[in-house]
């Protein structure tokens, strides 16, 4: 396909409640240009920012909304030292990442005035995160009048899941009424490292079973049956499924009662289960849920960081084995994400339960694997294990350029 010149130069924007993420791509070779963010927004604020290639640099900058950190970082691109553009109108698209789509949304779209009202519909759904990423987009359509914003959702590609994964079996009110059901997170990264995967066996995405393993500190695991997921391990919310930096993942959900009943209140049960679970409450490290740690403590032959290395593990291999089953075998296991990427002791703590599945790791790979792609199964493997980097700010930029250049926009009405 020859590029589209029109779309060469597309911002993506990841906009939080007090920060504002940026990466700006040249869609011609997919090169990233330049990234960064504006982070404590309101607050004292700092821009962090580098070019491709270049050592970051931070400073403290105004910036008491999200339109007002829009606008340091437009300065900070159009720099003559240190920018990457000659001007503004050289930005093109622009992408944002948009948390929840509800059961609105089964694709990227370009951002209208039905599609915001879609949006804020699903606040309910995503309270901490849709209102602001509609706040960047409202930042974008000011700064950037008449460039196309689209909207790319982390629930979207989960959208394909069948609905006996998806239904919650309880009464359906629920769902009728509030839309309570399995919508899965992290659908950016699950398709691009499944798209990649696609290309590393030199086959469409539609002939493949993966299993998608992004472990970060939000972690989920997805079944991938021909390029639809069949299964995901997040639900309504990103709370349920692998033990996670800080979450919990599955509990008995009569947890909730149990201790509502011995005086917790709502909140505090959820701050509990969100932020002051998984890894944190369990490797003996004093409140950090970092998995690097935690693996560090474990080879000083810490119990609780042992003991938590095997919790994360068996809750891993459980979800892997499960969907291995549902889709009747696998093409691959796919590792993707901070710990995914790049801890070996991690993967290999996962992998050694899956021999039962045919999984093989070659140690050597694995333990020299940081960062990379790479094979880290045997060549013989019964299932091959991949590692791949994932990078959802390429997958939203590649998602605008394509809805963009697929779709004739239609002209703005004066
Ligand atoms: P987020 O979900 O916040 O984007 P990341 O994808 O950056 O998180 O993943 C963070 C996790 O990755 C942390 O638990 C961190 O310890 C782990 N991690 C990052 N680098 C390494 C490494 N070299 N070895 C082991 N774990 C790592």
């Amino acid at each position: 396909m020859m590029p589209h010149k029109k779309y060469d130069k597309v911002l993506v924007i990841n906009s939080g409640s007090s920060s504002l993420k940026f990466m700006i791509f040249s869609m011609i070779n997919e090169t990233m240009l330049a990234k960064g963010m504006v982070e404590r927004i309101g607050d004292e604020a700092n821009l962090v920012y580098s070019r491709n290639g270049e050592k970051k640099t931070e400073q403290l900058v105004t910036a008491e909304n999200h339109g007002k950190a829009l606008v340091v970082v437009c300065k900070m691109l159009i720099d003559k030292e240190r920018g990457v553009l000659k001007s503004l109108k050289d930005v093109q698209a622009i992408g944002h990442r948009v948390v929840h789509g509800g059961e609105s949304f089964k694709s990227s779209v370009l951002v209208t005035e039905d599609v915001k009202t879609s949006i804020k519909a699903c606040n309910d759904l995503a309270p901490l995160h849709n209102p602001a990423n509609l706040d960047g987009i409202i930042a974008c359509e000011t700064v950037f009048p008449g460039v196309p914003n689209v909207a790319v959702f982390d629930t979207a590609f989960h959208q394909s899941m069948p609905k006996h994964a998806y239904m919650y079996a309880i009464p359906q009110e629920y769902y009728t009424e509030y839309g309570v059901r399995k919508y899965g997170f992290h659908g950016t990264s699950h398709k691009f490292v499944a798209q990649a995967a696609a290309n590393y066996f030199k086959k469409p995405l539609e002939e493949l079973n993966l299993i998608t393993c992004h472990m970060g500190n939000g972690a989920s695991i997805t079944a991938i049956e021909k390029g639809k997921v069949l299964d995901t391990s997040m639900g309504l919310t990103p709370l349920p499924g692998l033990i996670m930096g800080t979450r919990s993942g599955d509990i008995d959900p009569a947890l909730i009662f149990f201790l509502a009943r011995k005086g917790f209140s709502i909140d505090e049960i959820d701050d509990a289960l969100n932020t002051k679970s998984g890894l944190k409450a369990v490797n003996g490290l004093d409140g950090n849920g970092d998995m690097r740690d935690t693996v560090h403590a474990a080879e000083m032959g810490k119990a609780a960081a042992i003991n938590a290395i095997n919790m994360f593990a068996h809750r891993a291999a459980l979800y892997i084995g499960g969907y291995y089953t549902l889709l009747g075998g696998a093409d691959a296991i796919i590792f993707t994400g901070g710990i995914g990427e790049n801890s070996a002791p991690a993967r290999k703590a996962i992998t050694s339960r899956l021999e039962a599945i045919g999984c093989t790791l070659d140690e050597k790979k694995n333990a020299s694997c940081f960062g990379v792609q790479q094979l880290i199964a045997t060549e013989d493997s019964k299932t091959p294990v991949l590692v791949i980097p994932t990078n959802e700010e390429l997958m939203i930029s590649r998602e605008t350029y394509k809805l963009l250049t697929d779709t004739a926009i239609p002209a703005k009405k004066k």
